[in-house]
């Protein structure tokens, strides 16, 4: 059986961004994967600051950047009624806001990173079994029999080590697909839009001078009907719903589609079992926050795991949850409110809805507070 001190399941950006946050001098790291090779995300996705500077300091952002996309405003808005706010980066003084990049390419910059490091890799080797005594955790995969002191699972939102460390957990359906593709434009600019359609929020995110990319929530039902539509079809809901922002969209890329859930892990980290990223917490994509909770999590784990040791096993797991539980519940939870205030058909929860929206984006308090929770995960 071979062992390591430290074995990370999933090669997802957790997997691979914490592999390379740690100190390989001090450690032994094997990465255990159920795909046969590297697969990357087609996704685009909105990165803050904080994540920008963590990739820096794992040596990859230089790599990146090339092709992140700096925005300088959000502006959201709902259909139905006056509701209206805009985050402007001069106004918040941070400029730019964030970056729109391939979650892919970071996933393969990090992943390359780690090919000058001394990690060992096991493609093709799916999760199915965790035992544990007084000193090791043993872990049976479709293909090998590895041991390990410390098992952390990056292995998303169906995370077999949450399933098998039994970790109780909190999840159900948004009852929501989120329809995912790129269309070109001859009128993009630097603002994230979105908005909250009768079927769900809408987001138009800037990917490049001429490209956007759309993710748009939908009911299942709806989701399903709009998935058979031809493409015209399609780009004439997105213009009927965005009031005809932007000019000659044409579909880039196939439309992929996810379903939504929520899940929290009631607690992150027990009996030298670890939770990251999605398989500790999965938050609706409104807020385009996931990614950026979770390299918040690699960094906090990684940075005890370097300062403790293999051996401090007490001390990381008690920093880890006292740190990261509490970030990823207050996140949920306003992910929560914002999404059931502007679900809610009701007409008084509507007008408070509309004037708690215009409040806010009249108040340059509750606008930097807003800005602060996104960009300081
Ligand atoms: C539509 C959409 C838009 C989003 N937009 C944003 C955004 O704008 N900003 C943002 O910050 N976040 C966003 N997110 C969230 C973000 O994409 C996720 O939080 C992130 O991809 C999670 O990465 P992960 O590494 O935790 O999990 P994953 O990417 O799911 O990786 C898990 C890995 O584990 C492997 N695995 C699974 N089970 C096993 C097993 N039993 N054995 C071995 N290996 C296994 C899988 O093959 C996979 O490689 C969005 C999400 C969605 C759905």
């Amino acid at each position: 059986m071979i062992h390591h001190d430290i074995l990370i399941v999933g090669s997802g950006v957790m997997g691979v961004a914490l592999a390379d946050s740690l100190n390989p001098k001090d450690f032994s790291i094997g990465i255990v994967e159920s795909n046969s090779h590297a697969s990357f995300s087609k996704r685009h996705l909105s990165i803050n600051k904080k994540s920008l500077s963590f990739l820096k300091k794992l040596g990859v952002w230089e790599e990146i950047s090339p092709n992140a996309f700096p925005y300088e405003k959000i502006k959201v808005w709902e259909q139905e009624g006056s509701g209206y706010i805009e985050f402007d980066a001069n106004e918040a003084r941070l400029n730019p806001l964030g970056h729109i990049v391939s979650e892919g390419n970071i996933q393969k910059n990090l992943l390359e990173s780690l090919e000058k490091k001394e990690i060992s890799f096991y493609w093709d080797n799916k999760l199915e079994e965790i035992n544990r005594n007084d000193e090791k955790i043993t872990c049976k995969t479709s293909n090998n029999e590895l041991s390990c002191n410390i098992l952390i699972g990056c292995d998303g939102i169906n995370s077999a080590v949450r399933g098998l460390g039994k970790f109780k957990s909190r999840s159900w359906s948004y009852n929501q697909t989120a329809l995912v593709a790129n269309l070109k434009s001859s009128s993009t600019d630097s603002t994230i839009r979105q908005t909250f359609t009768k079927i769900g929020p809408l987001a138009l995110l800037p990917i490049n001078d001429s490209e956007l990319t759309m993710i748009w929530s939908i009911d299942d039902k709806s989701a399903y009907i709009f998935l058979q539509k031809e493409k015209k079809e399609f780009i004439a809901e997105i213009n009927n719903h965005f009031g005809e922002t932007f000019n000659d969209l044409v579909f880039s890329t196939e439309i992929q589609h996810f379903p939504l859930n929520h899940l929290s892990a009631k607690t992150f980290a027990k009996n030298g079992i670890f939770l990251i990223g999605d398989a500790a917490h999965q938050i609706h994509p409104l807020a385009g926050l996931g990614l950026n909770a979770g390299l918040g999590d690699v960094k906090c784990l990684s940075e005890a795991i370097n300062e403790f040791g293999k051996l401090e096993l007490k001390k990381i797991t008690e920093v880890y949850n006292r740190k990261r539980i509490p970030v990823n519940l207050a996140l949920a939870a306003s992910m929560e409110a914002f999404k059931r205030g502007f679900e809610a058909e009701n007409i008084w929860i509507r007008f408070l809805r509309n004037s708690a929206f215009n409040i806010t984006n009249n108040s340059d308090f509750l606008k930097k507070k807003f800005m602060e929770i996104a960009t300081e995960l």
